[in-house]
C-alpha cells in the first residue's frame, strides 16, 4: 500500500527527477545535446501511461507525447472521460535515441530504474504500456508479441498492467478494427480503476489529429 500523500509524492518525484538529471548513466552524459523528458502528470494518478522514448517534438519541448502520437494519446485520454493532467505519462527511456531508433537493451537497463522509481512513488491503480517496447521491458519478456498480448491483464509487481498498441502504430494503421481494439483495452483500464466508461464514445471514429 502506498501511504504517500500528494505533497510527499510531489517532493519524491522532484528528488527523483534531480537524481536522474545528475546521475542517469544513459541520459546525464548526453544532457548538453538532448532534453531529458522525465515524464509529467498527476502525482496521484490512478492511471499511468508508459511509452517508448521521446521523439523529436518531445526532445524539443522536454515533455512526453506532445507530437502527433501524443495528440492521439490526448484524444484517447479525453475519450476515457479524463484530462491529460489527471493521468501520468512517462517513457521507458528519458532521452531520445539517435535517428528515431528503438532504445537498446543497454540504454533501457541504465535508464529504466528511474521509471520504476516513478511507478513506485505514484503507485497507480493501473499501468498502460503503449506498444511492444514498453510492454516487453516492463513485463521482462523480450519476445512479447503485442498483437497477441494486448488487451489482456498482466502484472508489474503488484500493479495491473494493460498492454495496448502504441498511438504511433495506430496512426500508421488507423483502421476501425485497431481503434476498437485500443478502445476495448482502455475501457478495461477504466473498469479496473473504478471509473465509469463514457457512454458516448464507443470507438475512435474521427479521432484523428489534424
Ligand atoms: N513516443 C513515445 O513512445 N513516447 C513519447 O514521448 C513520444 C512518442
Amino acid at each position: 500500500m502506498n501511504q504517500l500523500i500528494t505533497k510527499e509524492r510531489v517532493r519524491a518525484l522532484y528528488v527523483l527527477k534531480s537524481e536522474h538529471a545528475r546521475g542517469c548513466p544513459h541520459c546525464a552524459p548526453q544532457k548538453a545535446k538532448l532534453s531529458m523528458v522525465f515524464g509529467e502528470g498527476n502525482p496521484d494518478a490512478k492511471i499511468m501511461f508508459i511509452g517508448e522514448d521521446p521523439g523529436e517534438e518531445e526532445d524539443k519541448l522536454g515533455r512526453p507525447f506532445v507530437g502527433r502520437a501524443g495528440k492521439l494519446l490526448d484524444k484517447q485520454i479525453e475519450a476515457m472521460g479524463l484530462a491529460r493532467e489527471e493521468v501520468y505519462i512517462a517513457n521507458i527511456v528519458k532521452c531520445r535515441p539517435p535517428d528515431n531508433r528503438v532504445p537498446t537493451p543497454e540504454e533501457v537497463r541504465l535508464c529504466m530504474p528511474y521509471l520504476i522509481g516513478q511507478i513506485e512513488i505514484i503507485k497507480p491503480m493501473a499501468l498502460v504500456t503503449l506498444g511492444a517496447t514498453a510492454s516487453k521491458y516492463l513485463l521482462d519478456n523480450p519476445i512479447l508479441a503485442i498483437t497477441r498480448e494486448r488487451g489482456t491483464w498482466k502484472m508489474f509487481r503488484d500493479i495491473p498492467l494493460m498492454p495496448t498498441y502504441h498511438p504511433a502504430y495506430l496512426l500508421r494503421s488507423y483502421t476501425l478494427e485497431n481503434r476498437k481494439k485500443v478502445w476495448d483495452d482502455l475501457k478495461k483500464v477504466l473498469e479496473k480503476v473504478g471509473l465509469r466508461v463514457p457512454r458516448s464514445r464507443s470507438d475512435f471514429s474521427g479521432l484523428v489529429p489534424k
